[in-house]
């Protein structure tokens, strides 16, 4: 007989199933929390408490005063597919629950020692249970209200899963993001997290999701959002003018559920249209309400993602109750549109009307909008409102000034000291921050002092700020800060000091140097030009992008045929 040597096929053991379904759902410590939140707010909590030790690696510990779980249940729900949110596929489409795969405690209890400890309401008899890497380990009588699970050592039989965490500070960044996204979507609730024992988070029961953005961001934050209310959409958004170089304060809920959608956020952005500059990004806080039939949440394995029935009518809504709301704060009921141009000449201190540049600036007509002028040696002529073009006599330079400025401004901050001309403020500026904003700035708080913002700590999530570099006098602090926060917390985490130091300096300038479309005088022109042959790198913005376009007398005339 010929002995086939074909690879068996093998039904994959239960243990080894979980653990691969778990790698879908539970990625990081951070999801551990997401999920575990999610069955208590459930479950009808008015309190949810987080802890975690070491990033969560060590102990991820949650606590609520829901409903709670009768013996038979706390020894049924970490089994694969144990779920009391649905019983049959009709169910799939009406989903008025966070929770509904019945995947999160049994992923959980695969890769960790998962102790729940719960008792049904009404009662205070409770059971206590241990499951150790999907093996229960313990059942026995525990007086509890509400349910506490605890999760120790996550990751202990997946080294390799363990090998992808990364620092503990980029952990406890995501969780205390995690426990914000949560207590956004639920106003109501109160929410407090503790991360190595020390209070992160305290978000007493809010009356609305107005009060709730209070309580995180602080009243300035408050200040330059607008409400928009309207059918399904309810949101708090940007002020026209009130934006961010990132898209770090962006959260979509729908009923009540974050989720990252694409088109929304494409809604949201082209009801600002003209008014939101390109590379700006307005703040964000959308929350649709759909009727559960008409939205798919069974997407994704984390839940992350939605489908709606009719996505069409969704990104009408969203945008025509974002634009309502902004056309209503044009002071010309005129036409947002028109109004929205006009700003971009608003006088600025420092240039007077004459050097403004009418910028009726439509696409396509470019010479006839702009100015030609000449003083002293140099000629220039504006193209739009960011590109000058000069001539020296021996050919032409084009000059994309905002990138020229940000070049300037950042090796200026950092070389920082006497580059820097730093002004104090008359009066110190209190800013309270988002938690995870809040930690990651205090870390790296002597970096941002180099550059000339000094901050102090001021507890309760506040900083005080007392001199700023004198380009940023007038610019949004919190805004900046809280830039500064998000690229400190983007990509690799761990990078050596000075690569921080870039991050940060790159985002001061594009706040130094993106300030609405301000039309240069004759006087600063010249010394900018000055300025950037003075700078090392002079080709090029912080982003990489070019600053100038040089085209010699040389290149002309081979462009025209004329070599020879
Ligand atoms: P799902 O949330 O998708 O149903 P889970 O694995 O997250 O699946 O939870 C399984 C079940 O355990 C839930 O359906 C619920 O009945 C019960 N459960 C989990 N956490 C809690 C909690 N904090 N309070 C009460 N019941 C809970
Ligand atoms: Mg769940």
């Amino acid at each position: 007989m010929l002995k086939l040597t074909m690879p068996e096929i093998v039904v994959l053991s239960e243990g080894l199933q979980n653990r691969i379904a778990a790698g879908e759902v539970i990625e990081r410590p951070a999801s551990v929390v997401k999920e575990l939140v999610e069955n208590s707010i459930d479950a009808g909590a008015a309190e949810i408490a987080v802890e975690v030790l070491d990033g969560g690696r060590r102990l991820i510990l949650v606590s609520d005063d829901g409903r709670g779980m009768d013996r038979e249940d706390a020894l049924i729900c970490f089994h694969p597919h144990a779920t009391s949110k649905i019983s049959k596929e009709d169910d799939l489409f009406d989903i008025r629950t966070l929770g509904f795969r019945g995947e999160a405690l049994s992923s959980i209890a695969s890769v960790s020692r998962l102790k729940i400890t719960t008792a049904p309401s009404g009662s205070t008899l409770g059971v206590s249970v241990e499951v150790h890497g999907g093996e229960l380990r313990d059942v026995r009588e525990s007086a509890h209200t509400g349910t506490t699970i605890e999760v120790r050592d996550l990751f202990f039989n997946t080294p390799a899963r363990k090998k992808f965490l990364k620092s503990q500070r980029t952990e406890v960044y995501h969780i205390v993001e995690t426990v914000t996204v949560a207590a956004l979507s639920r106003p109501e609730v109160a929410f407090s997290l503790s991360v190595d024992r020390a209070e992160t988070l305290r978000l007493p029961a809010a009356g609305s999701i107005r009060e709730r953005i209070l309580q995180v961001y602080g009243e300035e934050f408050l200040r330059g959002l607008r409400e928009v209310a309207g059918g399904e959409v309810t949101a708090l958004i940007s002020e026209e003018g009130n934006y961010r170089s990132s898209r770090s304060t962006q959260y979509v809920f729908v009923n009540r559920r974050p989720v990252r959608d694409a088109s929304l956020r494409h809604a949201l952005y082209s009801a600002y249209d003209a008014a939101l500059p390109r590379d700006r990004h307005p703040i964000f806080f959308l929350y649709l309400d759909i009727t559960p039939s008409e939205v798919d949440f069974n997407v994704h394995p984390a839940k992350r993602e939605v489908r709606f029935r009719d996505k069409e009518a969704v990104y009408r809504s969203v945008y025509n109750a974002v634009r309502g709301a902004l056309r209503g704060s044009a002071d010309e009921p005129s036409g947002y549109a028109e109004a929205s141009v006009d700003a971009h000449v608003e006088p600025q201190p420092g240039v007077t009307a004459a050097d403004a540049v009418p910028a009726h600036a439509s696409a396509g007509s470019i010479v006839s909008d702009s100015l030609v002028k000449y003083g002293g040696d140099l000629k220039y002529i504006y193209l739009g409102d960011v590109f000058v073009a000069y001539t020296d006599g021996r050919g032409i330079t084009l000059l994309d000034h905002h990138a020229a400025h940000e070049r300037i401004l950042y090796e200026r901050l950092l070389k920082g000291g006497m580059g820097l001309e730093v002004t104090q403020m008359l009066f110190p500026r209190q800013v309270k921050l988002p938690a995870r904003e809040y930690r990651v700035l205090l870390q790296h708080i002597e970096a941002i002092r180099e550059m000339g913002i000094e901050a102090e700590d001021f507890g309760h999530d506040t900083l005080m700020v007392r001199a700023v570099p004198r380009f940023l006098f007038d610019a949004d602090i919190p805004a900046i800060l809280s830039d500064i926060a998000f690229c400190l917390t983007e990509g690799r985490t761990g990078s050596p000091v000075e690569e921080m130091k870039k991050r940060i300096a790159k985002r001061i300038a594009c706040h130094g140097s993106v300030r609405g479309a301000v039309m240069l005088s004759h006087a600063e022109i010249a010394r900018l030009l000055e300025d950037l042959s003075a700078a090392e790198d002079p080709e090029h913005c912080p982003h990489g992008r070019p600053t100038r376009i040089r085209m010699s007398l040389d290149d002309l005339k081979r462009m025209f045929r004329r070599t020879g």
